[in-house]
């Protein structure tokens, strides 16, 4: 049986980024760009003013205050219609190219109206507020390299270089299968004993949340033939995960059905809990997530295995989220032998953070899942945590609570 990190590495190593794709500058948002980005042009394109002001000759205003002629108005967007000539200005303002004569601009804010003339008050320096010609980016720097993720800055910049359309790595398809006699669809009414497929509508909440693209295959009855019909639907997506199904009762089908698929299993069972009958195997590259079907199992396991591995085929580099820090809160006692995925609320005091457990720990326990920012991972060989230790944490998502402190 793999570790955790064992299993993590296994799956890691067995997927690759999917290829690339054009698309649209706002639809790059969250992808990862596929080829490095070079400045087409110097930015900014010329030099121009960073303040409304006067456009001046720093030598003519040596000694303050001084009278300049104002000669002229340069808005934004304006044209240069005139130099600056010595003892004269030319009113200029934020973002206007700067007129041939001016080494210096003098904000509005250090000067007086002298009518037809500007007072400057204050001492000026050479180059003081311009912004000069390629001081951003040179035409030719490497703004922005291959295996970036796009957010709002990268979008800037590409807009900034006129890219309208950019290459970004491929979206992962991934097809998503339930499999049991006890499910029904979302929409049919509630009967004991029957259970709502909810992990489909999670699991392509998970995919949809990393920019991936779940596509729902419905439920696999606890038959084979209902398993082979569906899985084979779902091999044709870039990657399936299955929930449920695969533990070692007689009615257990999932592993039995892909080996016979052709899907080479490379691990079932791993060192952890929730999560522990987990299995993972691959058909021509294509990696197949057989995930255990309680719905607290299902979304831990995607976030420490599926995660990770979409992310990659994606493109992305940074694809395990850091722990961090947490001071614990209460004390915590577990079974040697595994890791331990707690789910934990945090919030943050005096600069740490500090972890609650957000309640029942047992796997049938949804709620508790609701209520955790994130999840602490126990080592496998400890059994007790005393309130005041630090664990490992990751954080799921959203903002954590701050405490007064
Ligand atoms: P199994 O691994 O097949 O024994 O499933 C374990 C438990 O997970 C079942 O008893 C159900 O309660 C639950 N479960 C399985 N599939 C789903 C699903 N698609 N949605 C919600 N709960 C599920
Ligand atoms: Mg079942």
């Amino acid at each position: 049986m793999p570790t955790f990190e064992e299993a993590r590495s296994i799956i890691l190593d067995r997927v690759a980024p999917l290829g690339v794709e054009r698309v649209g500058l706002l639809d790059a948002l969250g992808r990862v760009i596929a080829e490095d980005v070079v400045a087409p042009w110097d930015m900014p394109l010329c030099d121009n003013s960073a303040m409304d002001g006067f456009a001046v000759r720093a030598a003519d205003c040596a000694a303050t205050p001084v009278s300049l002629n104002v000669t002229g108005y340069i808005p934004a967007g304006g044209e240069v219609n005139g130099s600056v000539e010595p003892g004269c200005a030319i009113r200029i303002m934020t973002g206007a190219p700067i007129p041939p004569g001016c080494d210096a601009v003098v904000p509005v804010e250090e000067t007086e109206d002298g009518g037809a003339a500007v007072i400057v008050r204050e001492p000026v320096k050479p180059r003081q507020h311009i912004r000069f010609r390629g001081e951003d980016v040179a035409a030719g720097d490497l703004v922005i390299p291959a295996g970036t993720m796009i957010r709002p800055p990268e979008i800037s910049m590409l807009a900034s270089f006129g890219k309208a359309v950019v290459p970004v790595q491929r979206r992962a398809q991934v097809a998503i299968l339930s499999t049991g006699d006890e499910l029904i669809e979302l929409g049919e009414p509630p009967v004991p004993g029957k259970i709502i497929n909810s992990n489909a509508l999670s699991l392509a909440a998970s995919v949809k949340e990393i920019g991936a693209v779940p596509l729902i295959l419905g439920i696999a009855r606890d038959n084979p033939e209902s398993h082979r019909e569906k899985m084979i639907e779902g091999l044709k997506a870039d990657a399936l995960i299955t929930s449920a199904g695969v533990s070692a009762g007689d009615r257990d089908f999932v592993r039995e059905v892909l080996a016979e698929l052709g899907v080479s299993q490379l691990f079932w069972r791993v060192d952890i809990k929730p999560g522990g009958p987990t299995a993972f195997g691959v058909k021509d590259g294509k990696p197949v997530f057989s995930l255990p079907g309680n719905p607290v199992s299902t979304m831990v396991t995607f976030e420490e295995f599926v995660r990770p591995a979409l992310l990659k085929m994606m493109g992305h580099r940074r694809v395990i989220k850091p722990f961090i820090r947490a001071v614990l809160q209460g004390e915590v006692r577990k079974k040697p032998g595994k890791i331990n995925f707690l789910r934990v609320r945090l919030a943050s005091a005096d600069g740490r953070y500090l972890a609650y457990s957000s309640g029942d720990q047992n796997t049938g326990i949804l709620k508790t899942m609701l209520l955790a920012d994130a999840i602490a991972v126990l080592p496998a060989d400890r059994t007790s945590f005393a309130p005041g230790e630090e664990v490992d944490v990751h954080i799921l998502s959203g903002n954590v609570e701050m405490l007064e402190g």
